[in-house]
């Protein structure tokens, strides 16, 4: 089931801290901060009357403004306790898979899921400071799926400019770095229209994502199209989305070096940086 993200403490207290930092969340697509186009005079109560023969000035909407972005964070708390529900065989666009999986963790026992999740919040606080509205395939990290056709039905439902789907991989351990994935066509055929936009989204995340966190780009993934980048049709969130779609693997939880990574919350808002700055990037561009 889709959930509308509302505002949390955190998120708040993000965005306060930005508009002290001297960076609301009123931007326009330059970056800059949006001005407000006539200022009251000093005194006023700021309800300026135009009159008949001054048009009013009306603020240039951005974009971004008014754009819906749906992230996905992989897996759930809850799934590895139901195995009989995230089993069960779902539409994945033109064949079946499975409702949902477990996914990986750290030696030490950091879960993928509360990895994504926390990620997933860290992002949406960043995108909403800036005015975007964002939608989160799931609640919490507590529950049992949803499952993956449910979760590319959200995206496709919001109307979402982009839905990032964000995971850490469980590769061998001699292995590091993080990739995009960008969708191939599906079997099914149904994602074809949205390919080539998903594909400027991959290569937009891929060069924000580096730069936000200084993690390689993998070359260790099959269905490598280039370093950090992979192209797949067998994932139900890519197949089934009508939205511009790419999935996320911010790093391999089995290398150490990316597991130490992963831990620490410091990366983990360098990471949510990173996808946040692809996604702006990606929304003013396209
Ligand atoms: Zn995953």
């Amino acid at each position: 089931m889709s959930t509308v993200r509302r505002a949390r403490p955190f998120a708040l207290a993000f965005a306060v801290a930005a508009l002290l930092a001297g960076c609301g969340p009123a931007f326009n697509q330059s970056g800059a901060p949006s001005r407000t186009p006539t200022a009251a005079a000093p005194g006023s109560t700021g309800a300026a009357t135009p009159s008949a023969s001054t048009p009013t000035p009306t603020a240039t909407p951005t974009p971004t403004a008014s754009a819906v972005v749906v992230l996905d964070p992989g897996h759930n708390g809850g799934n590895a306790g139901a195995p009989s529900v995230i089993n069960r065989p779902v539409p994945a666009g033109g064949f079946l898979k499975p409702c949902n999986t477990t996914g990986t963790e750290t030696n030490a026992g950091y879960p993928e899921h509360a990895f994504t999740f926390d990620v997933a919040q860290r992002t949406a606080a960043l995108l909403e400071a800036r005015g975007i509205k964002v939608v989160l395939t799931r609640p919490n990290d507590v529950g049992v799926g949803p499952c993956v056709d449910r979760r590319a039905a959200t995206a496709n439902t919001a109307g979402a400019a982009l839905a990032v789907s964000i995971h850490a991989d469980g590769a061998a351990a001699g292995v590091r770095g993080f990739h995009v994935i960008e969708p191939a066509r599906a079997p099914d055929g149904g994602n074809q229209g949205v390919l080539a936009a998903s594909g400027k989204a991959a290569l937009d995340l891929r060069a924000a994502f580096a730069a936000a966190t200084g993690e390689p780009p993998a070359t260790y993934p099959g269905a490598l199209v280039s370093a950090g980048l992979t192209r797949r049709n067998d994932l139900a969130g890519l197949n089934l989305a009508r939205v511009p779609a790419v999935f996320i693997e911010c790093g391999n939880m089995r290398n150490a070096t990316d597991a130490a990574e992963v831990t620490a919350p410091a990366w983990r808002q360098q990471a949510a940086q990173g996808i946040a700055d692809g996604i702006l990037t990606f929304l003013n561009a396209h």
